[in-house]
């Protein structure tokens, strides 16, 4: 496998950035996961355009164009005969001194690694997740903004480690006015007397990628589509729920806190938007 690095391809095992390197000293630095399907980059100028947005807000100063970026997203997949997969693109603040300020750090650093991904076991794109909502909260944007894809994920980590001593893959993360923000890494979707619900950007959920298209396709098919406050209540009492993201896709969640959600399986509309997201990814993107 051949990493991208600071402008040059190097093998796995060479791959290496300095101890210095403030995103391994103070996770100071940003990233994007992307997918590939069938030689396609899958809303590739989204993706970019999130990334430059975390940049501006963290002061970053990306070494390359968002073109000299797609170019190397693209050679990536080709060096490593990636034609599915997944691609960590990660923007470091590069190496300083001992010390948080960022002054110390000439140049940001740019690591491409295109790989692939199985995020779930399959069997639960087939009955569901039964997730868990725990205590840690999601950061607020007046702490550490969720809108910003940063390298520091402790929030997000304590989160999934407080689902798993529960047995659950995925947790719901509250925020602090107890309203649902979103899970560790994925965004979340009820269905409602067949209307779409997700959490409104402002309560701490993460602008994904997957959250964006399925609004568009459900807007598409005529469900009505609303970004809102939600309480653990609506997600106990919804009639489907499924989860988003790059790496997750679009999941079902049948189980919340020991409530059964809807039938106790995936819902038909959960359904109908899965079936159009793949439809979706494999005509939508950036060919290699
Ligand atoms: N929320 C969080 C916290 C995430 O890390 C991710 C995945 N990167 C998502 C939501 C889903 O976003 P996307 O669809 O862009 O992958």
């Amino acid at each position: 496998m051949k990493i991208f690095l600071d402008g040059a391809f190097v093998n796995k095992d060479d791959a290496k950035i300095s101890v210095f390197d403030h995103g391994l000293l103070y996770g100071d630095g940003i990233f994007e996961g992307i997918r590939v399907y069938r030689k396609c980059i899958y809303r590739l100028e989204e993706h970019l355009e999130r990334l430059w947005y975390s940049a501006k807000d963290i002061l970053l100063n990306i070494p390359m164009t968002p073109e000299e970026m797609s170019e190397a997203i693209c050679e990536s997949c080709r060096v490593n005969g990636i034609t599915d997969g997944y691609i960590r693109l990660l923007v470091t603040r590069g190496k300083g001194d001992l010390g948080l300020s960022p002054a110390s750090c000439p140049r940001a650093s740019v690591i491409i690694i295109a790989d692939t991904i199985r995020l779930y076991p399959e069997e639960h794109y087939n009955v569901g997740l039964s997730i868990v909502t725990v205590p840690t909260r999601r950061s607020g944007p007046a702490a550490l903004n969720p809108a910003i894809k940063s390298l520091n994920y402790l929030n997000n980590i304590l989160a999934k480690m407080e689902a798993a001593q529960h047995g659950a893959l995925e947790a719901i993360m509250l925020n602090d006015q107890g309203y649902v923000a979103e899970c560790t890494g994925d965004n979340i979707f009820i269905i409602h007397k067949g209307k779409l619900y997700t959490p409104d950007v402002s309560n701490g959920a993460l602008r994904g990628i997957t959250r964006s298209a399925v609004i568009e396709l459900a807007e598409k098919a005529d469900i009505p589509v609303k970004e809102c406050n939600l309480t653990r209540h609506e997600i106990w009492n919804a009639d489907e729920c499924f989860l988003t993201g790059t790496a997750a896709e679009l999941i079902p969640v049948v189980k919340l806190d020991g409530r059964v959600i809807g039938t106790g399986k995936p819902g038909p509309l959960t359904q109908k938007l899965h079936a159009a997201f793949h439809e979706e990814v494999s005509t939508r993107g950036q060919m290699l």
